[in-house]
């Protein structure tokens, strides 16, 4: 199995809020998000630690806060001898740490994954230059965005930067709408972009989605698609394995293509390397690069792509 297979099943960051923990149930698929004060909770059993969260007081959330800000310098002084990277969604710049995949993906390592800042992967720093390039033209103030199953990392830029942030999911809590995007409620033309990523190997309807996303966005909009794509033909799985519906293939970007009049696709080698936007994935020793040609980076991993869809 790939790394890829399994994405991140826990996702969390810490927002002025609270700490945000994103969970998937393996057996349903189902998403939710939990924002809780803070007490972090770490029990080992055996060689596994299990990392649960309790509510907290006004002081854990005092303590969280003073450890947020201190924790990148620390990490920084600790780790000074290896390589630096630049974090495009924070601005840390420093080391960044190594992410361990969990079980069902192989028990393989991204190395130099995650920014110590503000907990972004290389999903989240490719999207935050690409949003960067293609927002600098457009004024984003006075636009809309619906961000589906959204991206704990990019929320906050996200919802600053637009006029009208929207995020929507069928099972994560916390969204302003709870929508399946096989049959999404809007009507046409409803929205200036929409942003997806890591969401269409989850749906059974792949096509559905696809025309979905078109015909919310009106004529001048874009949609903004940070998948991953694994494999060069998609395979379906005839039902849910591991709350996915397929392993998604670079065959897909045809698939935007029928359904877009333009598809520019973004390559994590066209930008600068300090931000780090290789998934450098290692089992052991041994790089993993089989990967489709368009995202195989030969000796080092998987790149990370995305396509800007404009109808
Ligand atoms: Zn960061």
């Amino acid at each position: 199995m790939s790394l890829h297979d399994a994405a991140e099943p826990v996702d969390s960051c810490i927002t002025d809020q609270g700490c945000v923990v994103m969970q998937q149930d393996w057996a349903t698929g189902a998403l939710q998000i939990i924002r809780r004060p803070f007490r972090r909770l770490v029990t080992r059993r055996g060689n596994q630690d299990s990392v649960s969260w309790s509510e907290g007081t006004e002081k854990d959330r005092w303590t969280e806060s003073l450890k947020n800000a201190v924790r990148p310098h620390v990490y920084r002084l600790l780790h000074s001898g290896g390589p630096n990277f630049t974090c495009p969604v924070c601005g840390y710049v420093g080391p960044f740490k190594d992410k361990r995949m969990p079980a069902a993906a192989g028990g393989m390592i991204r190395r130099h994954s995650k920014c110590v800042g503000c907990g972004s992967s290389e999903r989240h720093r490719i999207l935050s230059l690409v949003l960067d390039d293609v927002l600098g033209q457009w004024n984003p103030a006075s636009r809309s965005l619906l961000h589906i199953a959204p991206d704990l990392a990019l929320q906050p830029r996200l919802r600053r930067a637009f006029g009208t942030y929207h995020a929507a999911d069928l099972f994560q809590a916390g969204v302003d709408f709870r929508e399946d995007l096989q049959c999404l409620s809007f009507a046409s033309a409803s929205y200036d972009s929409i942003l997806v990523s890591r969401v269409l190997m989850i749906p059974p309807d792949l096509e559905s989605c696809i025309r979905e996303m078109r015909r919310v966005l009106r004529p001048d909009g874009m949609a903004i698609v940070g998948e991953a794509w694994l494999c060069e033909h998609t395979q379906e799985y005839g039902g849910l394995r591991d709350g996915h519906s397929r392993r998604l293939g670079a065959d897909t970007i045809r698939m935007l293509q029928q359904h877009f009049r333009d598809v520019t696709l973004f390559r994590a080698a066209q930008f600068d390397q300090r931000y780090q936007l290789m998934n450098r994935t290692y089992h052991g020793d041994q790089v993993v690069d089989d990967y489709p040609a368009i995202t195989r980076e030969v000796g080092v991993g998987y790149q990370e792509l995305v396509a800007v869809c404009r109808p």
